[in-house]
Formats: structure tokens, sequence, C-alpha cells
């Protein structure tokens, strides 16, 4: 998708390409299974992951919005409040002089994020469940390839999960993410001395990592309850929010952007009537819930898995999945996305 808008080309050589990720048994301290994404070189012509932080993306996306002739690009503005009748779309916003505006329009694409004001204000519902354990998110300087890692680990433990980032280098930032305790506080979850603890116990290297930054996040997994009312349409995380274990949330939002996109140009050209508008939110709302929801909410399962007769199932499932070239393929196809595009194009 980025490549048909001229966007690829800029993201390659900033992003780290990473054909392959593993799943480990951080309890056995053992390699599951290792998924390579050269499965894929019939379905693609980019068969691995591309790791590219979301500001290069942001840089270059904005590099191009101002070059474009037909974008009017507002920056420093605030967008307030929207109102709608069968004409057109009124948005109210503080300008970068902080003063109030009004900006009119045909349709208004809620972009705005989880919190989305376009969303509140038409009062659809966000639905679904927000987990008790905060992610604890540490970003190291440290080579983790050096102890067999790949660049994407996903790692399963009945007692602390991970996940393993080669985020961005060089130089290299590795992201490793654990669950905490409910009930943990804050300012003791994130004192230096208990992250390098965490790290130590997550690899026992015997000295202290370089440590280059720390947050905690809450998960939610929910899905906006309608992703268009008249003239508004949700786009992104303001129509689904979803744990980040799989890498899906800014994937299936940039599939929102270009399906809808697709068809706003529909409507402007004259070439469709409003109704493809529904028809967006039919797929999309649908990818939502049955790829983007289900398997993530699916991927914290397993890796989180107390039962040892359940996760060694699990496990023997992944191994034989990932040395089957059939069985990996369909797998890949799910995990990459591609079968919601599949599915979300067979939607009428
Ligand atoms: C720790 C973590 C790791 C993640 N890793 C991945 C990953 O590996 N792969 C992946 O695909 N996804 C990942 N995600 C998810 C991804 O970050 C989000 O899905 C994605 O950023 C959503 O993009 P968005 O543009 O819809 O919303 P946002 O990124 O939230 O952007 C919304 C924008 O709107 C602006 N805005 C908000 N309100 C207003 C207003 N009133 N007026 C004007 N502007 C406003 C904000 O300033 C912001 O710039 C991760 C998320 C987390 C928390």
């Amino acid at each position: 998708m980025y490549e048909r808008i001229g966007l690829y080309r800029k993201l390659e050589p900033r992003g780290i390409a990473a054909p392959v990720f593993h799943y480990w048994d951080r309890h056995e301290g053992a390699l599951i299974a290792a998924f390579d994404h050269a499965a894929l070189k019939n379905d693609t012509r980019f068969p691995y992951v591309l790791q590219c932080e979301r500001i290069k993306i942001v840089e270059e996306a904005l590099k191009m919005a101002k070059a474009h002739a037909n974008i009017d690009l507002r920056l420093k503005t605030e967008f307030i409040s929207l109102r709608q009748d069968a004409g057109g779309v009124l948005a109210q916003v503080v300008n970068p002089a902080g003063e109030r505006e009004v900006i009119g329009g045909r349709y208004i694409v809620s972009a705005e994020g989880a919190r989305s004001i376009v969303r509140k204000d038409l009062g659809i519902a966000f639905e679904g469940f927000t987990y008790d354990d905060r992610t604890l998110n540490i970003e190291v300087a440290y080579d983790f390839t050096r102890h067999g890692y790949a660049h994407r680990n996903y790692i399963s433990d009945p007692d602390e999960w991970s996940n393993l980032f080669h985020w961005k280098g060089p130089p290299d930032r590795w992201r490793v993410h654990f669950p905490t305790d409910p009930r943990a506080d804050d300012e003791a979850l994130m004192r230096p001395a208990a992250l390098q603890a965490q790290l130590q116990k997550f690899l026992p290297t015997g000295k202290p990592f370089d440590i280059v930054g720390s947050n905690l996040y809450v998960v939610h997994q929910r899905v906006a309850a309608k992703f268009r009312i008249g003239r508004a349409i949700l786009a992104g995380d303001a129509a689904h929010i979803n744990s980040p274990i799989g890498a899906m949330g800014m994937n299936s939002g940039v599939h929102d952007a270009i399906n809808l996109a697709d068809k706003l140009i529909a409507l402007a050209r004259g070439e469709a009537d409003d109704s493809v508008l529904d028809r967006y939110e039919r797929q999309r709302r649908h990818v939502a819930i049955a790829h983007t929801q289900a398997q993530t909410i699916r991927n914290k399962r397993l890796l989180a898995e107390r039962d040892p007769a359940v996760r060694r199932r699990n496990h023997d499932e992944l191994r034989r999945t990932a040395d089957n070239p059939e069985l990996a393929r369909k797998f890949l196809l799910r995990t990459a996305l591609f079968e919601s595009l599949r599915e979300a194009d067979s939607i009428a």
C-alpha cells in the first residue's frame, strides 16, 4: 500500500527489514519456532516486516502531503467539535494563533486516535475491555541477536511473558515488554534499579544494561460500535484499539485509511454514491473484530498461558506449523494481515 502511494521507497532505507520472527519459551529458555516471511514470496513482493518507527512514517508522509497541490495542511491546529447536515460538515478548530475557525467540507474523517472527539460527540460506544495489567516497555541499547534472538521475538512464560523487538538502529535500540502486577505502584515499577533487575531476570548478563527509555501503558481491546454516522467516519485508533502483541494497530489503521481514501476519491469523482461508506464500515469493522482483536487477544493468551499441558500443546502446534511450508504460509498470511484484506474484499 505504501508503495502504491510512493511512500515505501522513502521508508525502506529508514527501517530494519526483519524476514524472520521467533516464538521463545522463556520458562525453558528454548526457541519454540521460527517463522520466515519468505514463505510469502509468491503472495507479496515484500516478504518481510519492515520495522519502522511511526515518527519516520509520519515525517515522510508529511513531506509528501506538503508537496501535494490538493492538500491544505493545517499543523498546530486543534479540532474542537463538528456539526453536520445533509449538505456537509463544519469543523470548529483553534488555529496556531489561538483563534477559533470553522472549516467546511463534504466529509470528516476522525483520525485523532483513541480519544476521538468525533466518536464521543456522536455518542458511538467503544465496545470491548481493558486489561488489568499494564505493560512495561523498556528501551535498551543492546544487541540481543548475539544471544540468538531474531529482530522480532514473542516470548511465552506462565509467570512473565515478554516481547523483544529490534526497534531501530544504528545505533541499535531494542524494546522489551513485560506485564506488570495491577497492584504495583508506578513509581516503584519505573525506578532505574527495578528496570535493571527486570532486564537481568530476563537476560542475566551481570552488567548493567544501557536503558535509554521506559514507559508504562494501559492496553485496551475496543472497537467502535459504528464506523460512520452521516458524513463523519472513524479510522485508525479512533475506530479500534488493540494490544500491540502482533503489531497490528497501526498496520490495520493504515488499511482503513487506504480503503477509505479509495472510496472518498470515487465519491468526489461522482463515480459512487455514499453507500460505499457503509461498505467501508462493513469491511473494516469486520476486520477489526474478526482479525485484529481476535488475533491480538489470542497472541496474549498464547504467551501468558499458565496450564502446562495447554502450553505444551500450543508450542507443539507452533512448531508443527513453522516446520510445514504450507501451514507456515497460511499462518503468516493471517499474522501479516493479508487474509484480513482478502476477506474484506469479499464483503459486498
Ligand atoms: C507500545 C506500543 C507499541 C505499538 N507497536 C505497534 C506496532 O509495532 N505495529 C503497529 O502496527 N502498531 C503498533 N502500535 C499501535 C499504533 O501506535 C497505533 O495503532 C497507531 O499509532 C494509531 O494511529 P492513529 O493515527 O489512528 O492515531 P494516533 O497515532 O493516536 O494519532 C492521532 C493524532 O491525532 C492528533 N490529535 C488528537 N486529538 C486531536 C485534536 N483534537 N485536534 C487535532 N489533532 C488531534 C494527535 O496529536 C495525533 O497526532 C503500538 C502501540 C503502543 C502503545
